[in-house]
């Protein structure tokens, strides 16, 4: 059990008005959970405090060798008035793997889900109520060491900040276009692909700027070695119903094993759908996109949700999938876990938790 010190702000900001257009990660709440770790005294000082800015020497070791790791998580506020949220000991495991593979200390999970639920009580307000919002939760550890050499730092900041958010995505549940990239890799097995580290995302932006300028809104990335198998998308995994099954790159140490994957791996087979998470090169997907064996393409993350896939370029061929319509099977696992989210179905396989 963590002792969290709460000290509240004094001048609160305006919330955002029931309508209004939030977008995603801009708008930030009026709290933030900090917690300090010093060698040899463990994480001390967990404590709620004004949102505002850090003050950091320059020689901090994360702004020069990228020792940090995050999460994302949501907060939903259902229609019978309650703040729920979503598998977050999965988060908090995560975490933990990622802590170990970036020699960051671990965080006890339920002092983790203990902080979480803590912040979030008491901007419990922030959380919007209008539909298809919630209150996305950013947890991350940044390595504090004033140091320039290279070595695990001694000592880390846990802060945790929220915000108010819309759909992930301008145009809502509208299918997106994805680059499948052939000549960048994003992460190779061995390396940091597994872990959710900032510099996975420094790794993939020049891809990303690539595919923006050709007018496709995210890249999928193939493995590292040979740049024949489907990985994952930039912040989502990638699932395809083909021939009737639905299919998805097994976890391999470079894929970010994502929390809504599993949910929706779960939903599928619960749905009586045969669910294979094996390798599958670009070349199966290429040939099963000519023939019309894929169904259904869509991305999975907990910020975009279901994002489903309308078009995928490969070198020189453009696919259209469905018809650049919503896939069937992508809209029914979209209004699942949304309602599970929103407190509107029932939640059979137990995955919201409370947050009083
Ligand atoms: C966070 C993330 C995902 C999605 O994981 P969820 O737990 O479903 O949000 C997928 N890929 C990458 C690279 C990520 O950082």
């Amino acid at each position: 059990m963590l002792d969290i010190k709460i000290q509240k702000t004094t001048t609160p900001k305006e919330k955002p008005a029931k309508g209004a257009k939030l977008g995603f990660g801009k708008i930030f709440t009026d709290h933030m959970f900090i917690m300090n770790y010093t060698e040899g005294k463990g994480w001390h000082d967990a404590r709620i405090v004004p949102y505002g800015k850090l003050s950091l020497d320059p020689s901090c070791m994360v702004f020069h060798y990228g020792q940090e790791i995050f999460e994302g998580l949501k907060a939903y506020k259902g229609a019978d008035g309650k703040a729920r949220l979503f598998r977050p000991d999965m988060n908090a495991k995560r975490s933990n793997m990622s802590n170990e593979r970036l020699c960051i200390p671990e965080i006890p999970v339920e002092d983790y889900i203990q902080a979480v639920k803590a912040i979030v009580k008491v901007d419990e307000d922030w959380i919007p109520e209008d539909d298809g919002t919630s209150l996305y939760i950013r947890p991350f550890i940044i390595a504090t060491d004033e140091f320039l050499g290279v070595a695990p730092s001694k000592t880390y900041l846990f802060i945790i900040i929220l915000a108010p958010s819309g759909a992930y995505y301008e145009n809502g549940l509208a299918p997106v276009g994805i680059w499948i990239e052939d000549d960048y890799v994003r992460a190779v097995k061995g390396g940091i692909g597994f872990a959710k580290t900032g510099g996975n995302y420094a790794a993939s932006l020049a891809a990303q700027v690539k595919a923006h300028d050709d007018g496709y809104s995210q890249v999928l990335w193939l493995d590292g070695v040979e740049r024949k198998y489907i990985e994952e998308v930039g912040a989502m995994n990638i699932f395809f119903k083909i021939s009737g099954k639905i299919v998805t790159p097994m976890l391999n140490g470079s894929i970010l094993p994502g929390v809504t994957r599993n949910s929706v791996i779960q939903m599928c087979k619960s749905l009586g759908f045969e669910v294979e998470e094996r390798k599958i090169s670009v070349d199966e997907l290429v040939e099963a996109a000519k023939t019309g064996a894929l169904e259904e393409c869509f991305g999975t993350g907990t910020a975009a949700v279901i994002s489903p896939v309308g078009k995928l370029r490969y070198k020189d061929d453009v696919f259209e999938i469905n018809g650049n319509k919503i896939g069937a099977v992508s809209q029914k696992l979209y209004d699942t876990i949304t309602g599970i989210q929103w407190g509107k179905i029932e939640d059979t396989f137990g995955w919201t938790v409370d947050v009083d």
